[in-house]
């Protein structure tokens, strides 16, 4: 076990961290040991890890973290950093190091404040002596004035300060930040790598985790929550029973009612989940006496965050809605691919018969409109459309005929 092994279907990604940490770690012990810097390194101050949703860029990012942070006494004899079992790499993978910062945003965005005290931070030498290491989990939701402040701390890096950005692609990083950044693609995993996950870390049996592995098309979260949580499964086949329901046109507004609802059970599931334990914890610090009032000047920071729990709501919200219509067009993608002819493996096997049966009753060139009516749809949710109105349209085109 290393702390690559977390990596699905990504060597290459693994080589260059592997190279680019075991430089890291040349280094900081000529630092320590008073010897000359080795030339020639690897390793730089800002990385950015792009891939596909759920390709596992933060796992990448944070298992560099680990590597950079490793302490084993193996180094000494020739091991690899990265060894997964030493403090330093077991505290960062547990988010408790106190060198390695991980923001996680549960926002669309992240602004100038925020940043500027996360460059502030970025500035301290490392406590523990090797690297002090930002992992911005979501680079791509930076604004733009965030972006520059951030900007200026890359391009002035303090000597053991490490950025590690993560975005679904280049084109989501303001180009100034991109181009002063060492570049990573994570690739789609293939589904006999995420299924080999499952059963090996979550104890998933085989028939299970490829059916899981091949519905998440890649996702490995998704693939992990689909094998282990039934109401993930339950929502899954609801959302694929949509398109034997668009006959008519109160079929088609009562489809998108029941999408939209799908997407707010989802967020009031994480709601109950986090909101209560956060809110309790914030009572506590702030000094409130069990179940007594809070103490004055404190309800300022109670509506932060309240304010916060509502826009995560929001972000939960969206995130489930655009996952069900990926779902969606992934069956419809499967229709089409059964029309055409083709013997692929479909990431729909689960649901063949109505994927047989809307092939059989349609023409490719009706399929082919209807993917195009999803994409328009998470394009309007990705404008701010209202989601109901963005929904409906979207069933409505579906309709058969
Ligand atoms: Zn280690």
């Amino acid at each position: 076990m290393t702390v690559w092994d977390d990596l699905v279907g990504q060597e290459q990604v693994s080589a260059q961290l592997d190279a680019a940490a075991r430089d890291a770690d040349a280094a900081v012990t000529a630092v320590a040991q008073d010897t000359p810097l080795p030339e020639a390194s690897r390793m730089t101050h800002a990385w950015l890890f792009t891939g596909p949703p759920g390709s596992g860029r933060d796992t990448a990012a944070r298992a560099f973290a680990a590597a950079l942070q490793c302490v084993s006494p193996d180094r000494a004899l020739g091991g690899a950093p990265g060894c997964g079992f030493c403090d330093g790499c077991h505290t960062t993978l547990a988010g408790t190091h106190a060198d390695v910062e991980i923001v996680r945003t549960d926002l669309l965005s992240i602004g100038v404040k925020e940043t500027r005290d996360l460059v502030r931070r970025a500035q301290l030498s490392p406590a523990g002596g090797r690297w002090q290491v930002i992992v911005l989990e979501d680079a791509d939701r930076l604004t733009e004035g965030a972006g520059n402040v951030l900007l200026k701390a890359i391009e002035e890096p303090a000597p053991r300060t490490v950025w590690l950005l993560c975005a679904p692609s280049l084109e989501d990083v303001l180009p100034t930040i991109r181009s002063r950044c060492r570049h990573l693609t994570l690739r789609t995993p293939a589904v006999a790598a995420v299924a080999d996950m499952l059963v090996r870390r979550d104890g998933i049996e085989p028939p299970a985790a490829e059916a899981a592995a091949r519905a998440a098309q890649g996702h490995i979260e998704r693939a992990r929550r689909l094998a282990t949580d039934e109401r993930a499964r339950a929502r899954r086949a609801t959302v694929l029973k949509l398109p034997l329901r668009v006959d008519d046109v109160g079929g088609c507004l009562k489809a998108a009612q029941e999408l939209i609802d799908a997407a707010s059970e989802d967020a009031k599931q994480v709601a109950e989940e986090v909101d209560t334990r956060e809110t309790e914890e914030l009572r506590t610090a702030l000094g409130a006496a069990q179940g007594g009032r809070m103490p004055r000047g404190t309800a300022g920071v109670m509506k932060d965050l309240e304010d916060r729990q509502k826009r995560r709501r929001t972000r939960t919200q969206r995130d489930s809605l655009d996952l069900a219509l990926i779902d969606l067009t992934a069956f419809y993608r499967d229709v089409l691919a059964l029309q055409l002819g083709s013997r692929l493996a479909l990431s729909t096997a689960d649901v063949a018969d109505t994927v047989e049966r809307l092939a059989r009753a349609s023409s490719p060139e009706a399929t082919l409109r209807r993917i195009d009516a999803i994409a328009a749809c998470r394009a309007a949710l990705d404008r701010n459309v209202a989601p109901l109105l963005a929904v409906e349209a979207m069933t409505l085109a579906l309709r058969s005929g």
